[in-house]
Parts: C-alpha cells; structure tokens; sequence
C-alpha cells in the first residue's frame, strides 16, 4: 500500500469538523500536506469576499497547527501549482470538496484531468443534480423542492473533528499570507468591516448555538425585522465552509425535535441556499443571463448616475440608502433589504439586475455565488421562480411595516445618533466626496412617479412580447 502524501486542497471548506475529504484523507493513515492555493477563482473574487477569504485561511492556519499539522499556501495557477507541489512531495492523490460554479468546475475540471484527485460532498446537503421531479426534470419553483428534498432525502449526522493529521517527513515551502494582499481591494474598508465580521469555524458554532437558543423561537415572525436579532447570521460562515449545512441542518431538526418553534422554518430558508446551486447547476449562465429569455429585451439601463447614487446610499429613500449604508460598512445587509434595494434599483430606477448583482458581488462577504444571482433575478423578475416584476416594493412602505420606530435607518444614516452612521463615512472611498449631513439628499425619483415609469416600461415590454 502507498504511503505517498495525499494533498488536501481546501477551497471553500475552511473547517476540520465535518470535512469529508480531511476526514477521508486522515483514514488513509498516510501523510496529508493541507494546501491553499491563490488560484483563478480566488484572485477574481470581489473585493470584501477576497479580504474576508484571507482571514478566513488566517485563521484556519492556526487552526491546522493546532491539530498538530501545517497549511501550505502556494499562488498560482491550480494545475500548475498541484502538478508542482507533487512532483516536490511525491503526493499520490489530491482530495477536494465540490465546488458547484462554473469557474470553479472550469478549474477543477482541468485538474482532474491532468492529476488523480478525488472529489467529495461537503459544501451542500444534496448533490444539486439529484433532486428532480416527478417527470425527471429540474425544479424551477422553490416550494415543491422544498417538499421534495424534505421527505426524499436523508441528511447524515455530521462527521466528527479531525484532531489529527500525519505530517510529511518535510514539509514543502509555503508563501506567507500577508504578500497575497487580500486585503489590496478594500482601501480604507477593511479596518472598519473588520469589526464586523465572526471569523472561523468556532465563532461559526457560537453562533449557531446562540441563534438556537435565543433566536430560532421567533424566526419566522421576526426574520423580516432588520433591528431585530432574529437571523443566524451564517451565512458569511457557510460560504466560506467554516461550518458545514449538514451542522446546521442537523442543529435545525433536533431544535425542531426539541419543538422549537421557527426551526422548520429555519431549515426551510436554509434550504433554498440549496435550492440556488440547483438553479446554477442546471443554468451555469445564472449570474450573466436573464433565466426568462425574453427579458433580455427589457429597457434595462447599464452603469448610470442614479446606480451611483444608489452604491453610495445616496437616492434620497432613506430605507434603500439604509441599506446600502449597511453593505459598505459591514459586507453583508439584511435580506429585507437586499430585496428593497434590489427592487429599487431594478424597478424605480430601471437599472439591470446584473449592475446590482456586481455591486453586490464587490462589497459582500457573504458573497455566494449561486444565491446572489438567484436574488438578483428573483427580485428583477427575470428568475424561474421570480417575484413579478409589477410588485414594485415600496421603500416608504416597507420601513413603515418593518422599522416603524426608525431604529435601523437612526443605525445607518444619522451620524449623531449612532456610531455605524459615522463608519461608513470611514470606510467609503474619499473620492466620493460625501459628508454625513444627510439631510440635504433629494430623492431622485418620487416614489409613485418610479412606480409608474417600471410599470409603463413593463407594459411596454409586455406589449412587444406579444407582438412578437
Ligand atoms: C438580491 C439578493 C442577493 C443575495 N445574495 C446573497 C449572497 O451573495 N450570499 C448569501 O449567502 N445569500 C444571499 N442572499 C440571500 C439572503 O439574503 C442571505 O442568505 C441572508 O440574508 C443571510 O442572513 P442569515 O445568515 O442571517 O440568514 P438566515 O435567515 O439565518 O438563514 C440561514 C441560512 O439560509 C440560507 N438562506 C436564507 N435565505 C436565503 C435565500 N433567500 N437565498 C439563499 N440562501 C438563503 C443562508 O445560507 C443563510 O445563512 C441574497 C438575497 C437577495 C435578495
């Protein structure tokens, strides 16, 4: 039997509990070299996903050596980097965790064709080409594969920490984390979003455990409410694979068996994260093409004026400019508003989904790449399972049902009421010019008026389909 070192290349699984491919790796009783590698996929992530990925492997480096062992990092691109690292190591195989979207199984399809490695399960609770309707087709509406992966599929206890990893008898070099500048892109941000973020797969548990215990009871009427602590958070963790889904959905049915109410519907949410790799999985083009063809002929406008506008929490709504205060300062926004937002931009203002989508992609740290696109073209209309265009959110309204006492919008926008106001005035780039006096931001459209000009255009575009 070979004793060769096997390299474990973690991508997006920055974890040792719950980690097939380690776990499968540490059995093998051999040598593991874990590795990292600043790759394609990497190098072209936005620019809070990729400073947040550096304190992800910051801080999973220490978490490696705590088991004894030692991350490897290596730049380049990943064939050639792998193809490399085995010639050094003598390594026989290479184990990864899936990745499900396009770059990263371009990427990974050009590894496995120039080296052994094996794939494994991790980053999803189901295969996303599994779940298929009764006819044998891809679920385009998220509530019958709800049911579906509900009662079809089972979901395995999660495995346990590995503790312990067998070292090569020399270790190869490794480059050290601060040349990779991750953090190049963010400018003056990253000090300031720094204060924001829960790093690493035991602050991923703690909050888990603390939304469990205190939230969960509440989440289903309380999940809307933006000042209200009634979401996990998990998402920013989840991405990164800190914490695995089988975790959380095994925490989120025992809390269910506990009769926890909110628990199934915790599960459910977390669900359509699953849901959205089965829509990119199925149409790989999700990020760059409308799902619904014929809305490729929208009026859409490209990069404008009031989009930058709205980037910089600037379009005279205070909720939507709440909200997007909220991105800047912290990378992740809550999920009522990234759909006020998004509606926002796409309907008030007539911008393609895809310049919000990019915005989105550059300031997140929760960023996914499956679940953003869905978002975008749910809130558009142009998705499969889509809100229709004609719900035109109204910001006015919204913040009157779901922040009536002005808490989040005091939070984000008035700086002499709360200190987040002012850490976005910290964070932007000073070449936007922008000073904290809020008060002086004209709308930049009333909102019955941008209500009016979406539904013309979208009467407009509809009369053309027809006459198509
Ligand atoms: C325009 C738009 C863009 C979005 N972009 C992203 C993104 O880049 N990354 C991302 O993780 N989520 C995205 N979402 C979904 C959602 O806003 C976030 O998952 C949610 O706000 C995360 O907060 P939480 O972890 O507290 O969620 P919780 O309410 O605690 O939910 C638990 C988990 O379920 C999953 N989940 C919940 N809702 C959704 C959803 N609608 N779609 C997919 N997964 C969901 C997430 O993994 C989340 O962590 C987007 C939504 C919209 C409308």
């Amino acid at each position: 039997m070979s004793d060769a070192p096997i390299i474990v290349w973690f991508r997006r699984d920055l974890r040792v509990s719950d980690h097939p491919s380690l776990s499968a790796a540490q059995a093998t009783g051999r040598p593991v070299i874990p590795l990292f590698i600043l790759d394609e996929v990497v190098e072209t992530l936005g620019a809070a996903a990729k400073w947040r990925m550096g304190l992800g492997i910051d801080h999973f480096q220490k978490t490696i050596a705590k088991i004894g062992s030692k991350l490897i990092l290596r730049r380049g691109k990943a064939v050639d980097v792998l193809l490399d690292l085995i010639a050094e190591t003598g390594a026989g195989e290479v184990y990864w965790s899936r990745a499900y979207d396009p770059a990263s199984i371009a990427r990974d399809t050009e590894v496995k064709a120039n080296l052994k490695g094996i794939s494994f399960t991790g980053h999803l609770l189901y295969e996303p080409w599994l779940p298929k309707t009764k006819v044998g087709e891809n679920f385009k509406v998220y509530t019958p594969f709800w049911r579906h992966v509900r009662a079809g599929f089972d979901i395995d206890a999660p495995l346990p920490a590995v503790t312990h990893l067998c070292i090569p008898s020399e270790w190869p070099k490794s480059d050290v984390l601060l040349d990779w500048k991750m953090s190049a892109n963010m400018h003056r941000g990253s000090t300031v979003v720094a204060k924001f973020v829960h790093v690493g797969e035991r602050a991923a548990v703690i909050r888990l455990n603390k939304f469990l215990d205190t939230a969960v009871e509440g989440y289903k009427s309380d999940r809307d409410f933006p000042m209200k602590p009634a979401t996990s958070g998990l998402s920013e963790n989840l991405t990164y694979g800190e914490i695995s889904p089988r975790t959380v959905f095994n925490a989120g049915q025992l809390a269910l068996e506990q009769g926890k109410q909110g628990a199934e519907h915790f599960l459910k949410e977390l669900v359509w994260r699953e849901f959205a790799y089965h829509l990119l999985w199925n149409f790989p083009k999700l990020d760059e093409i409308c799902w619904r063809r014929e809305w490729e002929d929208f009026s859409w406008r490209g990069e404008n004026s009031d989009a930058t506008a709205w980037k910089q929490g600037r379009t005279g709504q205070s909720f939507v400019d709440a909200g997007m205060r909220e991105l800047y300062t912290t990378g992740t926004m809550h999920n009522r508003l990234r759909m006020i937002v998004g509606s926002y931009l796409t309907k008030h203002l007539q911008t393609d989904w895809r310049v919000g989508l990019k915005w989105f992609e550059d300031c997140l740290i929760d960023w996914d790449p499956a679940a953003n696109a869905m978002g975008w073209q749910w809130i558009a209309g142009c998705g499969p399972d889509a809100a229709p265009y004609f719900r035109v959110f109204n910001p006015g309204l919204q913040s009157e049902k779901f922040d009536k006492d002005e808490g989040y919008r005091n939070t984000w926008l008035h700086t002499g009421k709360h200190v987040n106001a002012q850490a976005f005035f910290d964070a932007i780039p000073i070449s936007w010019e922008l000073t904290p006096d809020t008060k002086n931001i004209t709308e930049i459209i009333e909102l019955s008026q941008g209500r009016k000009r979406a539904l013309d255009a979208y009467s407009f575009f509809k009369e053309r389909q027809t006459q198509k």
